[in-house]
């Protein structure tokens, strides 16, 4: 039997790049739609030395249909998608709105109507916890309420799982799994992909490995005195290879499923809490060196404090993560290092 082909859009990126792996290794076969604003080309020679197959790639925008439909001409028989493909950064989402609503909102739409064009019948949707905001209970459930969310990006997270739940309700043949990620972190353990970012990074653990990498002088810890065990804020980590295997794992269930119509949400996570501090200091021990880190003010539109109920996934996906926080910073370290080593493109 040929292997079934997956679309992945994102491929390239962080979590794309680590699912790509997963999906090789599952026996798929994937094929990254890319257009390299915030990814290396690079990467793609690193994923075929880590699974030793080629693998088919293609540079365009999803935003751009005509290009994108070209993809599902030129391949036949492709079973489903997986979509990473989005603008992420909160911040640049505030000033830049416009980007954000019609970069994530437009691909997807686009993504949707070749796939219900083309006959594909599944879809792997790339979500986040930030639909729920600062919930008043925690751990979050796939039922909490979703509050209106705090930036446009994660405006698009909610707008996104809405377009595909009014997909499926007009009985377009498509079934779909929103994966809300809580925050991932770490890098696949053989070193050869994982987080890079762009400029100054906006996310922790990239911000913590390049300070101990020396291209930062200092982390600054954005905000102390919260209402949390140290003062610092609560965040639920996930390993990004547990995350990678949850969309196979997603992907396999889906094609289980006998209705011609669904759509569920999955949240994502080690459904357990870690402060910043914690965090830093974990980082520390496990990789046996000193950060230069200080206290600062808090950062703006921050949630306090968040973690997830990961049972629904664990029930229905029969996924667990694997992996703790001390293996995710190792790795994230050990990526760090090998990074000085790496020739890529951009
Ligand atoms: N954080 C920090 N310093 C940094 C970057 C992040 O203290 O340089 C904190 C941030 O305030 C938050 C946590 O680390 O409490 C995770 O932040 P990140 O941006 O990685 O993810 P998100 O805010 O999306 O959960």
């Amino acid at each position: 039997m040929s292997k079934q082909k997956i679309i992945v859009t994102g491929g390239a990126g962080y979590i794309g790049s680590h699912t790509v792996v997963e999906l090789i290794e599952a026996g798929y076969e994937p094929i990254i739609v890319d257009n390299y604003s915030n990814a290396d080309r690079g990467i793609i020679v690193q994923i075929e030395k880590i699974t030793g197959k080629t693998v088919q790639h293609y540079e365009l925008d999803c935003n751009d249909l005509a290009a994108f439909r070209k993809v599902f001409e030129a391949e036949k028989n492709v079973l489903g998608s997986i979509h990473f493909a989005a603008a992420k950064a909160v911040g640049e989402s505030v000033a830049n709105p416009l980007k954000y609503y019609h970069n994530n909102l437009q691909s997807l739409v686009n993504l949707l109507q070749l796939q219900l064009e083309f006959g594909l019948e599944y879809l792997v949707f790339s979500s986040s916890c930030t639909v729920y905001g600062q919930p008043e209970k925690l751990p979050v459930t796939e039922n909490s309420p979703i509050q209106k969310a705090n930036s446009p990006y994660g405006n698009t997270k909610q707008i996104c799982e809405e377009i595909i739940e009014d997909t499926v309700t007009s009985k377009a043949k498509l079934k779909a799994a929103s994966l809300r990620y809580f925050n991932p972190i770490g890098a696949h353990p053989s070193a050869m992909i994982g987080e890079l970012p762009f400029g100054v990074p906006n996310n922790l653990v990239p911000f913590i490995t390049q300070t101990a990498a020396g291209l930062r002088e200092s982390l600054t810890i954005f905000g102390h005195d919260y209402d949390t065990v140290d003062g610092t804020c609560v965040r639920d980590y996930i390993h990004v290879v547990d995350l990678a295997k949850a969309h196979v794992r997603a992907l396999d269930w889906l094609q289980s499923q006998e209705q011609n119509s669904l759509h569920e949400a999955f949240n994502l996570g080690m459904g357990k809490g870690y402060t910043v501090l914690e965090i830093v200091q974990t980082f520390e021990k496990v990789n046996d060196l000193k950060l230069n880190y200080r206290l600062g003010d808090r950062r703006p539109g921050d949630v306090v404090k968040i973690y997830g109920n990961v049972d629904k996934a664990s029930h229905i996906l029969k996924w667990q993560t694997k992996l703790g926080i001390e293996e995710a910073l190792k790795d994230a370290w050990r990526w760090e290092e090998r990074l000085k080593g790496i020739e890529l493109v951009k």
